[in-house]
């Protein structure tokens, strides 16, 4: 039987609450789909500080390597937010798996489910039928560009970052673009702020000459403040949006909003080979940690990423997302969704419904 070894991150606040409304499901999605999986827990973030004094300890990346896909719950709290910024869970976890992988694209899918129209913060008549890819650089720009710190001077302390990008670190996010666009609606947009940085010329050049080799795909240019405006006045509009790190990691939680949750998005993170990571969108939501009620579907809906990209098990993905749905559509609601008056379920019943509907299709 096919044996495919996953490392399993939980980290904190609602982490290992939604990882362990997931694990099942991968487990079923498994046992139905004819493979095994072989889960590795592994310390990371503020549990991993507050048992192995740093929160990405070499044990956890050893159990990473060790695997063929990373599954991450969330990273950070409160009781963390006191130590020196490069030992905060985020920065001192996240960032280091994302170079040391060579995790240069970030993919998230975001859908607005019919049944949730309710849920978005935008008109049903705006949210309707939104389905669009944020593919986000993930390794370069302003959150690795060196150099980077705080100095002092004889004026105040002087903060520093660094927004550099080289051709190759676009043409390979650019690419994934391109492919993914293929598979979709055939449109690539790339945000940029091209009147003013250097290094969104470099991004238009650059992304310019790869359109050239898929000539089935159309490519549009919008400046980051107007695809922030455009996102909520006509989401419809885009099919796959090509970001820089930051650009990506602000639309991706606002393109996030539309579909009425933080917890409802998935993202995959992929390298060169199909080693990925998979973690939801939002954090560790500390305001909801420990009450059961944390909505699940970001993570379940990563295990389907997992299983497609990094496994290649696209039957069981597609299953488990067919349960999901049809979980929803039985009108199945965690709190942060409920309001058009579904069944109204904690985190763990929430989970036990899309497990009925994977067994018992
Ligand atoms: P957050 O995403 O944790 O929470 C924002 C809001 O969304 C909260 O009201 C929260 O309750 C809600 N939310 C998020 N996920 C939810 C879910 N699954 N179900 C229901 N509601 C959900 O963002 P924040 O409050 O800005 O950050 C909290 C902590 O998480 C911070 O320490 C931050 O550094 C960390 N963080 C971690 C990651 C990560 O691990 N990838 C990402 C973002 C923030």
């Amino acid at each position: 039987m096919k044996t495919y070894q996953i490392a399993v991150l939980a980290g904190d606040g609602i982490g290992p609450e939604i990882i362990a409304a997931t694990l099942p499901i991968l487990r079923a999605a498994a046992h139905k789909f004819g493979f095994r999986l072989v889960f590795e827990e592994a310390l990371v973030g503020g549990a991993a500080i507050d048992a192995a004094g740093k929160a990405l300890p070499e044990e956890t990346l050893t159990v990473c390597r060790n695997s063929q896909a990373i599954l991450f719950g969330a990273v950070g709290g409160p009781q963390w937010e006191a130590l020196p910024p490069e030992k905060q869970p985020e920065r001192a976890a996240l960032l280091p798996l994302r170079r040391t992988f060579g995790l240069y694209a970030n993919l998230r899918p975001i859908t607005c489910y019919p049944e949730l129209l309710s849920a978005s913060p935008l008109k049903a008549e705006i949210a309707r039928g939104v389905d669009l890819l944020v593919v986000r650089e993930l390794t370069g720009g302003l959150y690795f560009g060196q150099p980077k710190g705080t100095v002092m001077t004889d004026r105040g302390e002087r903060a520093i970052d660094t927004l550099v990008y080289e051709t190759a670190e676009i043409e390979r996010v650019a690419r994934v673009a391109f492919e993914a666009a293929r598979a979709r609606k055939q449109f690539v947009t790339l945000v940029d702020k091209a009147n003013v940085l250097e290094s969104s010329l470099l991004w238009r050049k650059t992304v310019r000459r790869i359109a050239s080799e898929y000539a089935d795909v159309q490519l549009g240019f919008l400046y980051v403040d107007n695809a922030a405006m455009q996102l909520i006045r006509q989401p419809r509009q885009f099919d796959v949006l090509l970001c820089e790190n930051l650009f990506g990691d602000i639309l991706s939680d606002e393109a996030a909003a539309i579909c009425g949750s933080l917890g409802m998005l998935p993202s995959a993170s992929l390298g060169k080979a199909r080693f990925g990571l998979y973690e939801p969108a939002g954090g560790s939501a500390p305001d909801i940690a420990g009450k059961g009620i944390a909505n699940p579907s970001a993570q379940i809906l990563c295990a389907a990423l997992l299983l497609r990209y990094s496994l290649g098990e696209e039957k069981a993905a597609l299953a488990i997302e067919s349960a999901f749905r049809a979980a929803l559509s039985d009108g199945f609601r965690t709190p942060d969704i409920a309001s058009d008056g579904g069944k109204t379920v904690g985190t763990e019943a929430f989970a036990q419904a899309i497990l009925d509907r994977l067994e018992n299709p």
